[in-house]
């Protein structure tokens, strides 16, 4: 017997499933938590973490970012596992192989895409495995509108095949294509049924929005749940539902209560981000939120939009390219309120929708640590977990335990009726995998603002994946890459 790996000492280790709430050490050996107790054996690596909260590593359901700079700033966020499930990737397969070859941070893991599927089958585009291929696509009409029957069973045929390759579950951008006939998202929550994946939805438009809408968008994802049995996620209800939050999350309960599986997730900005050629953002639809062209920032030059006709230039120009869109005012008290409103909803998730960095010069290497100048993205990207712990573990909100719970614990048991493996993440157990946070809990806070979006958080001392230190002492260990796969088995 030589020790532990590593020895975590005096820390206050929490456990959001058990409750667990003590001061005490926390033993890693082999990838996973081996003990945790009090005057624990030798450690070869130790530290003091007097002070600090020990607790089960943050694990986002919503990730757009697909490299390793990325990546860097969720773990010094406290991220230990980051999902690309409401965009999803495909073909699947692929996506895994990419990340395995490259090596990653952090854990990751992929949803089977009903975009991607539609923008094939319906668009006639070309899929070529491409991580911005949804972004790039985002704005062009042709996948945009009602599918054939045949097309149909082209897209369900595509989701099938990446189900079958370990995908975890079905992402639909629903809201991005507008002229999709309600019967065909239930046919896709039917096969999600069917292979007892959950789905991941950013909801068409509310009737408030757009009357032209062929449905009501929180309607349909209850709706759906309801006929068919689906678990249906409904992501970020905060930016799709603005003020009218409280009618959506209100549906969502009685759907709750009556037995369907509806869960949902929220980030705690005001501001949206997506590409400026998204069918909402087109001049003559953004009244329908409220917005006028200066109420958008094209991201990669930092532009705020002036005028209808340079919005229609954007999007002609580049319909992919990023855009801040400000919706609720973070500065306005009432505003504020309203968007920890969908945070503080019984069991809501905290996720963070975070987005690619972009580049104002050439992409540099994503190996290169600190990041290069010139790069921009959504301060969700580098700020949701400190941020929410920040606003909501106060004992007057959610308090600690509850906030850690839906940081870690939610989202874990989201899944782990699709991938077994997920019972050993988000809690902090012996047996566990080694996805830990470390932070101090008066310090940790969000830094990175829209001016200055890529601010790594502070006050997180420690990140381990899988037992190897991602962030040590505050820093990122650069040589570092122990993220492993999250995929559900092939049948
Ligand atoms: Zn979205």
């Amino acid at each position: 017997m030589t020790g532990y790996d590593v020895v975590l000492r005096g820390g206050r280790v929490l456990d959001p499933e058990s409750g667990l709430d003590a001061v005490g050490d926390v033993a890693v050996s082999q990838g996973r938590v081996n003990k945790i107790g009090n005057a624990l054996g030798p450690g070869r690596v130790e530290f003091s973490v007097t002070g600090h909260v020990v607790t089960a590593g943050f694990v986002d359901l919503h990730s757009h970012v697909s490299d390793v700079a990325g990546m860097r700033l969720r773990a010094l966020d406290g991220v230990t596992t980051a999902l690309e499930l409401e965009a999803g990737a495909s073909p699947v397969d692929r996506a895994y192989r990419r990340a395995a070859s490259e090596g990653r941070p952090i854990n990751y893991g992929f949803a089977a895409s009903w975009t991607l599927a539609r923008m094939e089958a319906v668009g006639g585009i070309k899929l070529d495995g491409r991580p911005d291929a949804v972004l790039a696509n985002i704005g062009t009409p042709a996948w945009q509108g009602a599918a054939s029957p045949g097309q149909v069973t082209a897209i369900l045929s595509r989701l099938a095949a990446d189900l079958a390759d370990g995908a975890l579950g079905i992402g639909l951008l629903l809201g991005y294509a507008p002229g999709t006939e309600p019967g065909e998202y239930l046919q896709v929550a039917a096969l999600a049924a069917e292979s007892r994946a959950p789905t991941y939805t950013h909801a068409r438009d509310l009737v408030e929005m757009t009357q032209s809408t062929k449905i009501d968008g929180a309607e349909e994802i209850v709706r759906a749940a309801a006929e068919t049995g689906a678990h249906m996620h409904y992501c970020h209800v905060n930016s799709t539902s603005l003020r009218h939050v409280d009618r959506v999350l209100d549906l969502v309960s009685r759907a709750q209560a009556a037995g369907s599986r509806v869960s949902v997730e929220a980030y705690p900005y005001g501001s949206g981000m997506t590409g400026i050629g998204a069918a909402f953002l087109a001049p003559d639809r953004l009244i329908e939120r409220g917005l006028t062209p200066s109420d958008l920032t094209y991201a990669p030059t930092g532009e705020q939009v002036a005028t209808e006709d340079r919005l229609r230039e954007l999007r002609d120009a580049d319909p992919g390219g990023l855009a801040i869109i400000r919706q609720l005012d973070e500065d306005d008290p009432a505003d504020r309120e309203l968007l920890l409103r969908p945070l503080l909803f019984a069991d809501a998730i905290v996720a963070s929708d975070a987005m690619p960095l972009t580049w104002s010069g050439p992409v540099p290497d994503q190996m290169r640590w600190p990041l290069p100048r010139g790069s921009f993205t959504h301060p969700r990207t580098a700020g949701t977990f400190s941020r929410a712990l920040r606003l909501l573990a106060a004992d007057d909100k959610l308090g600690l335990n509850e906030t850690l719970r839906r940081c870690s614990l939610l989202p874990a048991q989201l899944l782990e009726g699709t991938v077994p493996a997920l019972r050993r993440k988000g809690r902090l157990q012996p047996g566990c995998d080694a996805d830990l946070v470390i932070f101090d809990p008066a310090a940790v806070s969000d830094r990175a603002t829209y001016a200055a979006s890529t601010r790594a958080s502070t006050g997180i001392r420690h990140v381990l994946v899988n037992g190897s230190f991602v962030v040590r002492d505050g820093a990122i260990v650069t040589d570092a890459l122990p993220g492993q796969p999250v995929r559900a088995n092939p049948q």
